[in-house]
């Protein structure tokens, strides 16, 4: 029998509530599919600091090191973080030591509106369509964030210069285009790659190199789109887009533009991808939302994200296809058949029922 192991870090405010309906979801993929999941629980953010004066214990990034992904929830706690050094703070402590630790390189942000739920859009209805399902596909390690030189320096007389340097090289693109093809094929099999080529020597790289990789992908229909227009078009007529693959600037604020369009932030999981070995791919898995204190402890949290979050990494980490698209269509169940968290309940919508993050887990878990 296959087996998995998984760091389980649910940290902070709803971290470990979500975390809970997402393991159970786990176990019930694994009773069906026949595969096992062994899932080690490990204390990350404040749960950390409280247990071993680290936002990220020893203990638990030794877990992380010797699993073969991991399942994160969220850390930071907003009347807590103040207290402390910004270094020793969970967000910079924990997530970014880790996201460096495991070299993340690829983020896919999943943003999947079922009609039902059109009321949480923020587009007309009729820019919908039967519903938006768009995967962005962003690189994490290059590009502006990271090129060098980088830094401000003094002119004179009072005037300074900032210089930012995008840099990217072949095979960079190359690493992200294949991860996003790859993500393609396993879709609707179109891809659209965003550049600003008409400007930047970056864009004329990018788009030939992801011109040269989509020739190994014949099955997948390949556009280019500039970055301006990308962002237009998002709003405009999001349901032409399947899978858009970003450079790092361009993806962090597209993904955030289509992650609107989501409906609620309780929906919209993330993965983010390390190095292949063989058949497994490390990868790190979040929700896209942060640790909701206003709702923490209350039974009130969305697990969706979470749970969603869960299926990626079987999909992308262990390439356990069908277990993932069970989860996925099991929550499109559980929302079909009108259970909603209150972040996806509006009263003047016909026969829906307001359920709590325990509900909704155990919903979705029993279709699986
Ligand atoms: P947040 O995402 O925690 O909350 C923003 C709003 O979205 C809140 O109203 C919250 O109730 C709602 N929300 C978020 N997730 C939800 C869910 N699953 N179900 C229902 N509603 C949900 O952002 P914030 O308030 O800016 O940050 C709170 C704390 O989380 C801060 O300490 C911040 O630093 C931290 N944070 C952590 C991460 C992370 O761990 N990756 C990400 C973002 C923020």
């Amino acid at each position: 029998m296959n087996t998995y192991n998984i760091a389980a870090l649910a940290g902070d405010g709803i971290g470990p509530e979500v975390m809970r309906e997402a393991v159970k979801v786990l176990r019930a993929t694994e009773k069906r599919f026949g595969f096992k999941l062994v899932i080690t629980d490990a204390p990350v953010g404040w749960a950390g600091i409280d247990f071993a004066k680290k936002a990220l214990p020893d203990i638990t990034l030794d877990i992380c090191k010797r699993s073969d992904s991991i399942l994160f929830g969220s850390v930071g706690l907003p009347d807590r973080d103040p207290t402390i050094p910004k270094e020793e703070r969970p967000e910079r402590a924990a997530l970014l030591r880790l996201r460096k630790e495991f070299g993340l390189f690829a983020n896919l942000r999943p943003v999947k509106l079922p009609k039902v739920l059109a009321h949480a859009c923020p587009l007309a209805r009729e820019r919908q369509g039967e519903g938006i399902d768009i995967l962005v596909v962003r690189e994490l390690t290059g590009g502006m964030y990271f090129g060098q030189p980088k830094h401000t320096e003094d002119l004179g007389g009072g005037q300074q210069r900032a210089i930012d340097t995008m840099v990217y090289t072949t095979p960079e693109i190359e690493r992200i285009a294949h991860v996003a093809f790859k993500a393609a094929q396993l879709r609707r099999k179109k891809l659209t790659s965003i550049d600003k080529a008409n400007v930047l020597e970056n864009g004329i790289l990018w788009r030939e190199v992801v011109t040269r990789v989509g020739k190994q992908y014949p099955e997948v229909q390949l556009d280019h789109m500039f970055v301006d227009n990308g962002a237009m078009q998002l709003v405009l007529k999001p349901t032409q887009f399947d899978v858009m693959l970003c450079e790092n600037m361009f993806g962090d604020i597209l993904s955030d533009e289509a992650a609107a369009l989501g409906g609620s932030l309780g929906m919209l999981p993330s993965a983010s991808l390390g190095a292949t070995n063989g058949s497994r791919t490390f990868g790190f898995y979040e929700p896209a939302g942060g640790t909701a204190p206003d709702i923490a402890g209350k039974d009130l949290a969305n697990p969706i994200a979470q749970i969603l979050s869960a299926a990626l990494m079987l999909r992308h980490s262990f390439g356990l296809n069908e277990a993932a698209a069970a989860i996925e269509s099991a929550v499109e169940h559980a929302i079909e058949s009108g259970l909603r968290t209150g972040d996806i309940f509006s009263p003047n919508e016909p026969n829906v029922r307001r359920v709590g993050t325990r509900v909704m887990g155990d919903a979705i878990a029993a279709v699986v």
